[in-house]
């Protein structure tokens, strides 16, 4: 049954401190509501209050102090993937930007959006995971700090609180002797929900892994680091037989199911063949 209008009302707030009042009194935030959109017209959106963030500046912007990148909130798709110093420093992130939906997803929706809708299938996660980014939450408590692998709890659980909204991540930059490598497979190139998807960074010294660090999404019910892949790659010299066994170790890591989408058999094997693209490629 399609949503009736009547039975939801959407205020907006020009500030944080005027989106805190009205999440104080039960409402939800909307950003670009790509997410939500979907839910309204299928019918499955709660009825009740929601607060419209987009026109919060503090939420806005993309800014470098130091070593330390900062992504507001409500940064969009576009944002990302046109950034410079994101596509020279944060490869993945933009590689996976312009894999999201198409361009008008791209324009719309925001970084603070697919955080908070806590998709396993979600394409910043693996990135976000690999980068180990920090993430800051607000309310009118104030703000809070913690690692993005600290986040997601579960199939859509997190951290954040309902009075809270996502203020922004950031990332610290010194990665610039590592490969990255980002993969999504899906069912399509564009507007496709992944199968799975891989990201990875690495840094290589005389043919010896020096540090590695891996991540999947849509394996599990959150995006995954595989601690277990990378606890073993690290010292290893990257050959055939290290990348035979690492394939295996994968196992330990994620633990994919079938759904509307695929297969977990499918999407086990295609995730070891994606780990395989990514030590093969490193050269
Ligand atoms: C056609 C189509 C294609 C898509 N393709 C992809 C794809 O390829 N990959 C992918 O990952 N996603 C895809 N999406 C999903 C969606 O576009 C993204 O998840 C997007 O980033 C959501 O951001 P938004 O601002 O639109 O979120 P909204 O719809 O506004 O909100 C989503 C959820 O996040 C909450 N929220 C939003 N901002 C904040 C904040 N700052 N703090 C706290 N809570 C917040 C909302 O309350 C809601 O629960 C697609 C969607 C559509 C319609």
């Amino acid at each position: 049954m399609r949503a009736y209008l009547p039975d939801y009302q959407c205020s907006s707030a020009n500030s944080l401190s005027e989106a805190f009042s009205f999440l104080e009194k039960g409402a939800r935030p909307i950003a670009g509501g790509t997410d939500i959109m979907v839910l309204f017209d299928a019918g499955l959106l709660a009825p009740g209050d929601y607060v419209d963030i987009l026109g919060i500046s503090e939420l806005k912007g993309i800014t470098k102090k130091r070593n330390t990148l900062t992504l507001g909130a409500l940064t969009t798709y576009s944002e990302v993937r046109q950034h410079k110093f994101l596509q020279t420093n944060f490869p993945i992130l933009c590689e996976s930007a312009k894999e999201v939906g198409a361009v008008a997803i791209q324009n719309r929706g925001t970084l603070g959006g697919n955080i908070a809708n806590a998709s396993p299938a979600a394409d910043f996660p693996p990135a976000l995971l690999v980068y180990e980014a920090k993430i800051h939450l607000v309310s009118s408590r104030g703000m809070r700090t913690i690692d993005y692998t600290k986040f997601h709890h579960g199939y859509k659980e997190s951290e954040l609180k309902k009075d809270e909204l996502i203020h922004s991540v950031s990332l610290e930059n010194h990665l610039s002797k590592h490969h990255h490598f980002w993969r999504k497979i899906g069912s399509r190139k564009a507007q496709a929900i992944s199968k799975t998807m891989m990201a990875g960074v690495l840094k290589i010294n005389k043919n010896v892994i020096e540090e590695v660090r891996i991540s999947f999404g849509s394996v599990a019910p959150t995006a995954v680091r595989c601690t277990e892949v990378e606890k073993f790659l690290t010292g290893c010299p990257l050959n055939k037989n290290t990348i035979r066994e690492a394939k295996q170790i994968l196992l330990k890591d994620i633990h994919p199911i079938d759904d509307i989408r695929s297969t977990g058999k499918y999407r086990l094997a295609v995730s070891q063949n994606v780990l395989e693209e990514f030590l093969c490629g490193i050269g």
